[in-house]
């Protein structure tokens, strides 16, 4: 990525999903095979990943995604390939972190 999308304000490569939903990034997933594309915001990406327990360090977390249409359509486990953006995220997305974890995260961050 030539864009320095992946990187923070210190040129530092994002590192996990948190760093991306703190930076406000969204990660674009393109399938290899059928070409579908789904753009999550880092924020609600990174929380579904912290209910669940995941370990959210990258590229490592992204095993965690398979594209749905694949799955849907040819019951294939298809690994999308995995951008960090700027762009706007898709409507439609899992639910957010409520206001108080959020600030939570953000103050220990700052800290
Ligand atoms: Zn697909």
């Amino acid at each position: 990525m030539a864009n320095g999308d992946d990187l923070d304000h210190a040129d530092r490569r994002l590192r996990t999903l948190q760093h991306c939903a703190l930076h406000r990034r969204t990660i674009r997933l393109t399938c290899p095979i059928c070409g579908h594309v789904r753009s999550f915001d880092a924020v609600a990406l990174w929380w579904m990943y912290e209910r669940r327990g995941w370990d959210d360090c990258l590229p490592g977390a992204y095993r965690r995604m398979y594209c749905t249409g694949c799955k849907a359509k040819r019951d294939a486990v298809v690994r999308p390939r995995a951008e960090i953006t700027r762009d706007r995220p898709d409507d439609r997305q899992p639910p957010y972190p409520d206001e108080a974890t959020w600030k939570r995260l953000v103050s220990r961050y700052r800290s």
